[in-house]
C-alpha cells in the first residue's frame, strides 16, 4: 500500500508524510474570526481538516489538533490598518466585544456539530494568549528583527531576508513584485519598508480592544496569535499547518517569518491549504455578498437555493471534490449529492442489520471477493494520495453494490465467504462514519417506524388501501419511503 502523501504548499509537491515524532502528530488550523456567522465557504475549510484529523486518527496517529478562535487583532481589510472586526461589531451593536465573541463562538460550535466535525483537542483564543504575544514581540525586538515606531512594533522584512530568511517562499511571491503592489498604499509611514507587518499595534483612543504593553496601550497583530498558539501547544516545529488558500499570503507567510525569527526554525513541516468554495466562479465571501449561512441552507431560505439541503448532503457534496480544487456551488450538484448521500446512508443502515449466513452448498466467488478487497484497498490508496476523498467515495459505491445485492436477496453472503463479508461490513461502516464523518441523519425513532410498518402490513392484508396510503404519506413526510419488496417490507431514506 502507498503510504500517506500530502501536498505541501511550501515545496509545491506531494510529499511522503513523516511526522517529527510518530505516532504523535501536531496539527494547527487557523480557526474563524468570531465576529459574524460562519458561511458555507468557511465550513469547507473546516470540513477538509476535520476529514484529515479523522483519517490520521483512523490510521493510528495520536493527533493533537489545535484550532484557534481569533477574537482580537484581525482588522477590517485583513491588513495593518482599519478597525478590529470584532471591535467594530461591538460598537455597531453597542455591546461588549466579548459578547460578540461569545455569540459567534456559540454559533460556530453549533454549526461544526451539525456538520458532524470532531472538536479540536485545544481551541485557544488570541485574547487568552496576550502574555505569550507580548513576550514574542519582546523576543523579536531583542533578536533585531522588529522595531518600534510610534507605539507600534513592526516585523523587519529586510533584516530578516538579509539574515537568510526568505519572505515570500510559501506563496511564491517575489519581493520586488510585492513592493510594487504595496507602494501605492498610504498610511504606512510608520514602517521602514512597506512590506513590514505589524506584530503589535498602538490603539487609537477610540479603539476599544486594548491591552497595556511595554509600548503603550495596544493590541497584537493578527499573524502573531497563530505563531504563539501553535508553537506553545505543538512545539517550535510541528507537523501540519492548515487553513484556506486565501490565508497563504500574508497570514501564513508572516507566521513563517515570525516563527523563524523567534526560534531559528522553520515552524511548519507540511503547509496544507484547502481551496475556495465559489459561487458562479467567485469566492464565497461575506464582503462580496454571495455567501450564505448553514442555517439558510438547512431551511432552503436563501434566494440562491432551490430547496433545503441537509448537513450530511452538504458534507458529502464537499467531500466529492478534492480539497485542492475549487468547488462551485450549484443546486444541481447539491441535488445529485443528496441522492448520492442517501444511497450510501441506506447502505449504512442496511449493512448494520445484515449478518453472515453460512451455507456449505455455496462456492465462494473469487471475482467478487477480489472486487471487494480491491475497493477497500483503493479507498486507502485514494486517501493516502493527498486525501483524495472523491476517489475514495467512488470505492464506497462499489461496496454498496454488494450490500444492496445481499439485501435484495440477489446474492448470498456465503458467496463472499465470512472473511470478505466481514471486511465489506466493517470497511463500509468505518470508512463512511469514522473517516468521512457521514452519519445517518433524519431518522425519527426507529422503533416507531417498525411499528408503523407492522400496521402497514396488516392494512395491506386487510386491503384497507386508504390506511396504507396514509402510512406511506407518514413516511414520505419524513423523507423516507416504504420499500415493498418480494421477500420483505422495509423502509429506506428516499433517494
Ligand atoms: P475567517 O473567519 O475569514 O478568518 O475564515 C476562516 C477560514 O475560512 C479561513 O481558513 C479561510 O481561509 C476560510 N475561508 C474563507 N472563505 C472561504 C471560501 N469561500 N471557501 C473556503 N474557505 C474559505
Ligand atoms: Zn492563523
Amino acid at each position: 500500500m502507498q503510504p500517506l502523501h500530502l501536498y505541501n504548499t511550501l515545496s509545491r509537491k506531494k510529499e511522503l508524510f513523516e511526522p517529527l515524532n510518530a505516532p504523535y502528530v501536531g496539527m494547527y488550523v487557523c480557526g474563524p474570526t468570531v465576529y459574524n456567522y460562519v458561511h458555507l465557504g468557511n465550513v469547507r475549510t473546516f470540513l477538509t481538516f476535520d476529514t484529515l484529523y479523522r483519517y490520521l486518527t483512523f490510521i493510528g496517529y495520536k493527533v493533537r489538533y489545535v484550532r484557534n478562535l481569533t477574537d482580537v487583532g484581525h482588522l477590517v481589510g485583513d491588513g495593518d490598518e482599519g478597525e478590529d472586526k470584532i471591535g467594530r461589531m461591538a460598537k455597531l451593536e453597542k455591546v461588549e466585544p466579548m459578547e460578540i465573541v461569545q455569540r459567534f463562538t456559540n454559533d460556530f460550535h453549533t454549526v461544526m456539530a451539525q456538520f458532524n466535525t470532531i472538536p479540536p483537542s485545544i481551541e485557544p483564543t488570541a485574547t487568552g494568549h496576550m502574555v505569550e504575544q507580548i513576550e514574542a514581540v519582546q523576543t523579536l525586538l531583542a533578536n533585531g528583527l522588529a522595531y518600534e515606531s510610534n507605539g507600534s512594533v513592526y516585523f523587519d522584512i529586510e533584516t530578516y531576508n538579509k539574515r537568510g530568511g526568505n519572505y515570500g517562499k510559501l506563496s511564491g511571491r517575489i519581493l520586488d513584485d510585492l513592493l510594487n503592489e504595496t507602494r501605492e498604499l498610504d498610511g504606512q509611514s510608520e514602517k521602514r519598508n512597506p512590506l513590514d507587518f505589524a506584530i503589535w499595534k498602538r490603539a487609537s483612543p477610540e479603539h476599544i480592544m486594548r491591552w497595556n504593553s511595554p509600548w503603550g496601550a495596544g493590541f497584537p497583530g493578527w499573524h502573531l496569535e497563530c505563531t504563539c498558539m501553535s508553537t506553545k501547544y505543538l512545539g517550535k516545529q510541528f507537523d501540519i499547518h492548515g487553513g484556506g488558500m486565501d490565508l497563504k499570503f500574508p497570514h501564513h507567510e508572516c507566521e513563517i517569518a515570525q516563527g523563524d525569527g523567534l526560534t531559528g526554525l522553520d515552524p511548519v513541516r507540511y503547509w496544507m491549504h484547502s481551496n475556495m468554495l465559489t459561487v458562479n466562479g467567485q469566492k464565497m465571501s461575506k464582503s462580496l455578498g454571495n455567501s450564505f449561512l448553514p442555517a439558510e441552507l438547512f431551511a432552503g431560505s436563501h434566494y440562491l437555493l432551490e430547496q433545503a439541503y441537509s448537513p450530511m448532503t452538504v458534507r458529502f457534496f464537499m467531500l466529492q471534490s478534492h480539497y485542492r480544487s475549487t468547488l462551485d456551488f450549484s443546486n444541481e450538484a447539491l441535488k445529485a449529492a443528496q441522492k448520492g448521500y442517501r444511497r450510501l446512508a441506506n447502505g449504512l443502515r442496511v449493512i448494520k442489520t445484515l449478518d453472515y449466513q453460512p451455507d456449505d452448498s455455496v462456492t465462494p466467488s473469487d471475482d467478487k471477493q477480489q472486487d471487494i478487497r480491491q475497493a477497500v484497498q483503493q479507498f486507502y490508496d485514494a486517501m493516502n494520495d493527498d486525501l483524495n476523498t472523491a476517489v475514495a467515495i467512488a470505492q464506497l459505491f462499489t461496496l454498496l453494490k454488494y450490500i444492496n445485492m445481499i439485501y435484495l436477496n440477489q446474492l448470498q453472503s456465503a458467496t463472499l465467504g465470512e472473511e470478505v463479508f466481514t471486511l465489506l461490513k466493517e470497511s463500509f461502516v468505518t470508512f463512511m462514519q469514522d473517516v468521512l464523518g457521514l452519519k445517518e441523519e433524519g431518522t425519527s425513532d426507529q422503533p416507531v417506524l417498525e411499528g408503523m410498518l407492522t400496521l402497514y402490513r396488516e392494512y395491506k392484508e386487510q386491503k384497507q388501501y386508504d390506511k396504507v396510503d396514509q402510512i406511506r404519506s407518514y413516511f414520505k413526510a419524513q423523507g423516507l419511503a416504504i420499500k415493498d419488496m418480494k421477500h420483505q417490507i422495509d423502509w429506506a431514506y428516499e433517494e
